[in-house]
């Protein structure tokens, strides 16, 4: 039995120019991560805290999402102002 080794070399084929990044920005349009959709940077909220200068999420989706944490943050309150106003009563 003879191994035979190939000496030629596989030419590796080279991979083709392929953006790989999911986040494409067309004409000043972004994609929302959270909705999927090509937005216009209008649509997006300015933050200062981000490099980009705007925020990652749209504005619906923005405000869904505020609405979504004042609902859960307002319970809480007034869970609280509750048990404060029964301390005050109580003392
Ligand atoms: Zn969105």
């Amino acid at each position: 039995m003879s191994t035979q080794n190939h000496p030629q070399e596989t030419p590796e084929s080279a991979p083709p120019p392929q953006s790989q990044n999911g986040l494409r920005s067309e004409q000043g349009h972004v994609r929302c991560p959270v909705c999927g959709e090509m937005r216009p940077l209008g649509d997006f909220p300015k933050d200062a805290t981000k490099s980009s200068g705007r925020a990652s999420r749209c504005k619906p989706c923005d405000n869904a999402r505020n609405r979504r944490y004042y609902a859960a943050n307002r319970a809480s309150r007034l869970m609280q102002q509750r048990r404060t106003r029964r301390a005050a009563k109580e003392s």
